[in-house]
Parts: structure tokens; C-alpha cells; sequence
């Protein structure tokens, strides 16, 4: 193993450790991965965060053979084929969050509500249909939720949340989880009033000249 993959071992647990950090997972829910050569490296399945060591994160290839002392996450399929699907994603983000979980369980988009909805790539954060966990009809769900789109909801599960680096995938998972609460605090005391699609649209653009300008 090179410097660079293990520098990038440690990130991807280093982020998995932040998700539980910062209230936006528990225990070994959720997975994190990063795009790696000609596949990606990926948390374990069922791993603590706290014990896992560069060692343990798998290595899938591009014929999603995995290679490493462990079994890869169980949901190794939604990472593989954001990778293959997306080529401007770098590293994907999955967690068990409370008020995107809360919502996913009523299978609820989130609507307009706030211009940052804009930050998952459209005019709404959707949600996936519900299939069971590790599974393909999962991916293939989550896949479609993601058209045109960084993050999605997981019915009745979760989310996840896809950007050009681990940092960036963290950051937009507390992004949604945000958005999620405040939509959540919103429904309790009225009718939120929706953005209009063009003005999301109008938002859309200004996210890719602002998201450029802090590098
Ligand atoms: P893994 O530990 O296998 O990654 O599973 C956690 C999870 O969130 C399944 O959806
Ligand atoms: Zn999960």
C-alpha cells in the first residue's frame, strides 16, 4: 500500500468517525467510500468506526471483485454504481441520519423550501423507493433518486450524499440533515412557501460558480 492509499484509508475512516461525531449517524450505521484507481475503497460491513484500521477498508474494482481482509459494507452495489454512473463523483457519504431518516420512513421529497436544496443538485431532494438493505433493487432505486442529483433519501433507512471529495460528501450529508429538520420544524407550524423552478433553476447556476470560489 503507498503513501497516497493509505492516506486516503485514513480519510475515509477519519470520516466515518466525523458522521457519528457530529449527530449525523450512530454505532456502525452508514458506510463512506472514495473513488480509488479503477474502483473505490470502502468501509467495512459492521465494523465499529472506532476500531476499524487502514487495513480493513476494501478495495472494489471495476468488475466489483473486492479485495481485503474483510467483507466490504453490505451496501458496496449503491456505491459501485454511483461511481460508474457519476464520473464527477469522488466520494459518497451514507448515514442513518434522525430528520432525513424521519422523513425517508413517511417516503417523503423534500420540496423547495429553502434555496439550499439547491446544494442536492435540483429543485427537490428526493427519496428512493424503500428496498431491502445491501441489495441491488436498493442501488437501482438510489441510482434513480440521484438523477440529476448529489443526495437523495433512502426510504424508510436514510440518505446518502455524493461530492469531488470525502470533505465535500461530509459536508453536504450535514447539509441534507439540516435541511431535513428545518422542513421537518416547518411542517409542524404551517405550509412552507415552495421556491418557484426557475428561481431553483437560477440557484442551481450560482451553486457552481460559488461552490468554485472558496478553492
Ligand atoms: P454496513 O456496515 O454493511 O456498511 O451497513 C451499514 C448500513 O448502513 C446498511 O445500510
Ligand atoms: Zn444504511
Amino acid at each position: 500500500m503507498n503513501v497516497t492509499e493509505l492516506a486516503l484509508r485514513k480519510q475515509i475512516i477519519a470520516t466515518a468517525r466525523s458522521m457519528n461525531a457530529l449527530g449525523i449517524n450512530r454505532g456502525k450505521s452508514g458506510n463512506v467510500s472514495a473513488r480509488w484507481k479503477n474502483g473505490f475503497l470502502v468501509t467495512p460491513s459492521g465494523l465499529p468506526y472506532e476500531e476499524t484500521k487502514p487495513a480493513d477498508i476494501v478495495f472494489i474494482d471495476a468488475q466489483a471483485r473486492a479485495k481485503g481482509k474483510r467483507a466490504p459494507s453490505s451496501e458496496w452495489r449503491f456505491h459501485f454504481d454511483i461511481y460508474n454512473g457519476k464520473g464527477e463523483v469522488q466520494a459518497v457519504v451514507h448515514t442513518h441520519s434522525s430528520f432525513a431518516t424521519t422523513l425517508a420512513c413517511l417516503g417523503m421529497d423534500v420540496p423547495a423550501f429553502h434555496y439550499m436544496v439547491a446544494a442536492a443538485g435540483g429543485n427537490s431532494i428526493r427519496c428512493a423507493s424503500y428496498a431491502t438493505f445491501g441489495t441491488q433493487t436498493l442501488s437501482d432505486n438510489a441510482l434513480a433518486a440521484l438523477d440529476g442529483r448529489n443526495a437523495c433519501l433512502l426510504a424508510n433507512h436514510g440518505m446518502i450524499a455524493t461530492a469531488g471529495s470525502l470533505n465535500a460528501a461530509l459536508a453536504l450529508a450535514v447539509e441534507i440533515e439540516a435541511l431535513c429538520e428545518q422542513y421537518w420544524r416547518a411542517l409542524q407550524i404551517g405550509k412552507p412557501n415552495l421556491l418557484a423552478d426557475d428561481e431553483m433553476a437560477v440557484v442551481v447556476e450560482k451553486f457552481k460558480i460559488y461552490n468554485t470560489q472558496a478553492r
